[in-house]
Parts: structure tokens; sequence; C-alpha cells
């Protein structure tokens, strides 16, 4: 008989941000390296139905998918980690629960019956999980669920586990909760005490965790961890301690010398298989702690004051780095505060500039004077989505000579709309996963730096927004050294722009960042920081 999808499940206690989406992933890795077929899920509690509407100040970044879902940015870790893609089914939020099963109510699927958390919401929560397993495609599901146990948002989805646990058998559906050991200085002691309550809240909801993760700064002596594991009820090898560590993607390497694989693996009568296959991560961790070479990078954007707003450009620069055997010293320089007094002493210490994607008009200016700097210094440029369209903006307005250029996003009265808002986006109103959002085919021209960066003609990458570069103005822009490189083959789209005259100037409507892996460093970022080493 076929071995049926086994399921984990990863709370978090104690506090927020102890990093469940990291664990996950590195359990993921260690599965899969042993040979089996993981994937990850992240159950989100909030009301959103996804988190395209929010803003990155409130969530950090919003992950997109190449089947088009607005996700949580952890599903950017999973994939980074397991460089395997993900999709609608792996992340689920509360919002998309209840439209469900709203949606059902009215069609009169429950007709006669009083609709409740307990049963319809978990019915439902229970079905969204199993639809990863149930695909066929896994051995293996992790499903992390947001937030932190306690919260009320978080409830029904701890009752989904309970009763999932419950109809599956405790040898095919497990629990991890991932909690701190904070260290009171003033005592010089390790504390297990918010440990305890925690586990305490997942027990009056009905679920006895079967291993803890211990966040922890310093090491846990074998007395703590007897300690945890006889008030928490779990076995001394399932106290597993997880401290801190200076890169994420040591986090796999840390679990594996803690056995977390192992002892998942016995919890859920799974054969060890083989040791994990990890020599090409720790040949890309290698790269990363003895680099050869240094640059360093602005990146140019409006949220910098939250680093997670940016986040896979940043994981995309540490792969490219690994790539080049190169430290990169990303430095995030406020789009706000650019001027033309001051761009040259903000930016003379950089290699290379980035403008980030955004949206709306708050800190364009900066951007485009940041553009016109390094263009004219023959600083590399890389711009992503609204920094694609503002080096169009840029070059519009100071080479081609469109004074008033501009995208009408933020002024649609000026003459020269170089950057429009794509006809399918004319009549829509609704704000909630509206936008040009996924993959999508574009055909790069030859012998363009695009189709050198990437080695062949035909590319698919990930988007997400409602305006585009202007057609009509394709002709002004080629005459004046500006070139339409990428373009979608079924409806023209210029996805790509090049200035061939410039050492390294490329602009791009999609979001190359989502699709890099420590597997597969993006080519543009591989090749953005070598142009930067070669010229420093
Ligand atoms: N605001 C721009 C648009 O919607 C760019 C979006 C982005 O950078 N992701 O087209």
């Amino acid at each position: 008989m076929e071995q049926k999808c086994k399921y984990i499940f990863v709370t978090g206690g104690v506090t927020s941000s102890l990093g469940k989406g990291i664990i996950s992933a590195s359990l993921a890795k260690l599965l899969q390296a042993r040979g089996y077929r993981v994937t990850i899920q992240k159950l989100d509690p909030y009301i959103n139905v996804d988190p395209g509407t929010l803003n990155p100040y409130e969530h950090g970044e919003c992950y997109v998918t190449e089947d088009g879902a607005e996700t949580d940015l952890d599903l950017g870790h999973y994939e980074r980690f397991l460089n395997v893609p993900t999709s609608q089914a792996n992340n689920v939020t509360t919002g998309k629960i209840y439209q469900t099963v709203i949606d059902n109510e009215r069609r009169g699927d429950y007709l006669g019956k009083t609709v409740q958390v307990i049963p319809h919401i978990t019915d439902e929560i229970k079905r969204r999980i199993k639809i990863l397993g149930d695909s066929g495609n896994f051995d293996i599901v992790i499903t992390e669920i947001g937030g932190t146990v306690g919260d009320i948002e978080s409830l029904p989805f701890i009752e989904a586990v309970r009763q999932l646990q419950w109809d599956m058998g405790e040898d095919n559906a497990i629990v991890i909760h991932l909690t701190l050991i904070p260290f009171l200085s003033a005592a010089g002691e390790l504390k297990t005490k918010p440990t305890q309550h925690s586990v305490r809240f997942l027990l009056e909801s009905g679920v006895q965790p079967d291993i803890l993760v211990c966040r922890t700064e310093h090491p846990l002596n074998a007395e703590i961890r007897r300690k945890i594991a006889l008030f928490c009820n779990v076995n001394v090898n399932a106290v597993i301690e997880s401290i801190d560590v200076s890169t994420i993607y040591d986090v796999p390497l840390v679990m594996l010398k803690e056995k977390l694989d192992k002892v998942v693996l016995s919890k859920l009568k799974l054969a060890a298989k083989q040791e994990p296959l990890l020599e090409e991560w720790k040949e890309f961790l290698q790269h990363i702690k003895h680099p050869k070479n240094e640059v360093n990078i602005a990146l140019v954007g409006k949220y910098v004051e939250l680093p997670d707003a940016y986040k896979s450009i940043n994981e995309a620069f540490i792969h490219a780095g690994a790539a080049n055997e190169c430290k990169v010293n990303l430095k995030y320089v406020h789009s706000e505060l650019i001027t033309d007094d001051n761009v040259k002493d903000k930016l003379k210490d950089f290699q290379g500039v980035l403008v980030a994607p955004g949206f709306g008009g708050r800190g364009i200016d900066g951007k485009l004077v940041a553009i016109k700097y390094a263009r004219e210094n023959n600083i590399p440029f890389f711009g992503i989505c609204l920094g694609m369209q503002c080096c169009v903006i840029e070059f519009a307005r100071n080479v081609v000579g469109f004074n008033d250029a501009h995208s009408s996003e933020m002024d649609s009265n000026s003459k020269h709309l170089v950057i429009d808002i794509m006809s399918e986006q004319k009549n829509i109103t609704q704000k909630g996963g509206t936008m040009r959002l996924g993959a999508y085919e574009c055909a790069l021209q030859k012998g363009s730096l695009a189709s050198k960066i990437y080695g062949k003609s035909k590319i698919t990458e990930r988007h997400r927004h409602r305006y585009e570069f202007n057609n009509k103005f394709t002709k002004d822009f080629e005459k004046h050294g500006m070139l339409v490189t990428g373009t979608n083959p079924e409806t023209g789209l210029g996805e790509i722009v090049e200035i061939p005259s410039h050492p390294f100037f490329i602009g791009v409507q999609f979001h190359p960042e989502l699709k890099s892996t420590v597997e597969n460093p993006h080519p543009i970022f591989v090749k953005f920081i070598k142009k930067a080493m070669d010229l420093k």
C-alpha cells in the first residue's frame, strides 16, 4: 500500500518573531535531504483574505507564488530553502476560511443548520490542511500556525490541529511547539516558566506537543532539558535547543546536530533513509562565511525602516554574494531623503544601486535622482518593478526630453504617460487580488544584456503590478538609447529595459528576487554583483 502523507504542525509560544518559518523550513530541508518529498504551509489567523492589501509596515513583504497567490513572506523562506515552488494552497488565512464558509452558507450547503466555528470553520481549516497531503505530491506536509498560542484568533486553528491528530492518530500527525527560554542576566539564569505556561495553553486546548524547539541565547544544559521535559510532558530527546546563530542558513545544520529530523521521523514512524545530503548547502555557507571580495550596494526604497519589507531582495543578494564568493553589504537608503544636492554624498560609496518595488508617489523624486546619478556615473543599476518604471520616467525626462513624463499612478495629467495603467486593469475597482499576479513568459531580445544574463531566449518570472511600460513611446526611447529587450510574447508588454551604452543598466517589470534560492541564485542578482565587483 502506498504510504499516506504525514503531517507536522508547528505552533509558537511565549512571544511572536521566534522564527517558526525558519524552523519549519530548516526541518523541511533536513527531511528533503534525507529523500522525502516535503512542502510547508502557513496558516495565518488574521481576517484579511491575503496579505496583498497590507501595508509592508504591517506585515513585511508580500510574497507572490508562481500561480499568483499573494502570500506571507514565510513562503519565501520555504522556497529559498527547499527550491520547490509553493502555491495558492500553501497560505491560508482566517479571511479565506470564513469567505469559503460564508459562500457555502449562501449557496445553501448547510441548509437548516446553524453555522458555527465548530464544526464548520474547523472543518474548512482541516480541509485546507489536507489539500496538499491529498495531492499525492508530498510524503510530509509541515503546517506552520501563525501567531502565538493563547491568541483568540488562533483558537480555531489549534482546535483543528487537535481534531486532525485525533482523526489520523499520533503516528501520522505530530505537533512541534517553538518556544523561548529567556536568560535573566541579573539572575544569571535561563528561565523555563514561560515555556511551561505556553505548553499549558496548548494543553488547555487539548493539544500535547510532541517536540519542543527552544529558542535560547545560551546553551541548555542537561538539567534544564530534563526540567523542561518533565514539566511539559515530553521526552528529553524531544527538547531541542535552537541557539542564536549568525545566519538563518545555519539553522538546518543546528537542527541536524540536535537531531530534530531523527526525532520527528521516529515519532512519525518513518525510516531515517540516508544521512541528509547537504554538501551544496555547506558549500554555500562556506562561501557566505568566508568571502574573498566585498561590495557595497544601495537599496533605494521608501520602506527602509522595516528590513522585512524587502526580505526577498535581501536574501537574493545573499545568494548572489555566495555565488560570487563576495560579501554584499546591502545598505538601505531612504528615497525620501535623496535630493540633487546630496545624492553624490549619499551614493558615492556604493558599487551598485538597486531601486526597489513599491506603490504610490511617496519617495519617487528621490528614486529618480538616484537613477540619474547611477546612469550618468556608470554605476551598475538594477530597477525592480516600480524601480524599473522609475528608470523609464527618469530617462524620458532627462534624455528623451519629455519634461513632464510620469506614470499614471502618480500623475494622470501628464502628456507623456510613459508608464500607464494596463488595459486589463482599467475597469477593476476591487483592490484585493486584482493586480497582474504570478508567473508570465518573457521573450528576450537576442544579443541583449538580459539574454546574456539568463543564457536563454525565453524566461518566466513572477509579477505583481497594475502599470506597464507604454509601448506608444518605444521608438522615442530606442532613438535615445534605452531599449525594451524583454516582452511578453502574447501581449507585447515591455518587461525589461536596458541602456546598452551603460556598463550595467537594467530595469525589470517582474520580481526576480522571488525566484532566487540557495540552490538557484537568480542570474540578474549574480551578474549585478559580478559587475559591481569588476568595476570596484
Ligand atoms: N506600483 C507599481 C504598479 O502597480 C509597481 C508595483 C510594484 O513595484 N510591485 O505597477
